[in-house]
């Protein structure tokens, strides 16, 4: 068999995944503590710079990264049970590092190491936060909850340790996300349904923080994904059509991923 030393991967094309994220139950993805309470919070959810949360596109690759770790039984051998492969061998069968990436990518010599995919930040849709709920709301886009400080270990209270915590309320929705996954080789677009496994996944999981509280549910929605080939890139003629026809939800996409996959060419 030729060795895949030497064959220089070249870009076929990127796939271009669009969509809502709607928040079910109260998202809190912790921002910075700067020791100053703003509007009486202990624990803010994370601001951009015009003061709207937002869903980091770092902490939803991460997510769905961990959630397809999992699920796919790779061996979790980072500290904090993460996977990353350290030979060239196994990551060329790994579509987990070949997909969302790795660091340490001194350890494999001997294979080109290209990340699959890019998730953006996600901002906040202001219009989604209607007028009733503001009524239930302490500030602009954010609720106020009381929360006792669980000592993690002991499962107990700890003593005198109830804080406020900052989270976007059910409802919300964050749009557009945006995720851009390049095609280098035929397998990339056999591999490209994990990134809508690992949403399924989600959807039946938890984003951010406090999830043992119930807190981060979310449904991946309005689902359109583009297909981009190199040569549209030459002419211009770039996000025409649609390819997931009405498969809008992870769900549907999964199920429906062969005949999406055939419009990938
Ligand atoms: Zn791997």
């Amino acid at each position: 068999m030729e060795s895949n030393k030497n064959k220089e991967l070249q870009l076929l094309g990127k796939l271009k995944v669009l969509g809502e994220i709607e928040v079910k139950t109260g998202l809190r993805i912790a921002g910075p503590t700067t020791g100053i309470k703003i509007g009486g919070i202990d624990q803010p959810v994370i601001y951009d710079a015009f003061g709207k949360p937002y869903i980091p596109g770092s902490s939803l690759k991460g997510k769905l990264r961990s959630l397809i770790e999992k699920k796919e039984g790779v061996e979790l051998n980072k500290k904090d049970s993460a996977h990353e492969c350290n030979e060239g061998e196994k990551y060329k069968s790994c579509p987990v590092c070949k997909i969302w990436g790795i660091w340490a990518s001194e350890n494999i010599k001997d294979v080109h190491q290209l990340t699959r995919l890019y998730v953006s930040d996600v901002p906040l849709d202001e219009k989604s936060i209607t007028e009733e709920m503001k009524r239930n709301m302490e500030l602009e886009y954010t609720e106020i909850k009381m929360e006792t400080a669980i000592d993690r270990y002991k499962g107990t209270a700890l003593g005198g340790s109830l804080r406020t915590i900052d989270r976007v309320p059910a409802g919300a929705i964050f749009k557009d996300m945006e995720m851009i996954y390049n095609v280098f080789e035929e397998e990339d677009k056999e591999i490209f349904v994990k990134i809508f496994e690992a949403m399924e996944l989600l959807e039946d999981d938890y984003l951010g923080g406090m999830g043992s509280r119930g807190y981060g549910k979310v449904l991946f929605k309005n689902i359109k994904i583009y297909w981009n080939k190199k040569e549209a890139y030459e002419s211009g003629k770039l996000m025409e059509t649609i390819i997931n026809d009405s498969f809008s939800t992870p769900r549907e996409i999964v199920e429906n991923f062969e005949s999406i996959k055939e419009k990938i060419k």
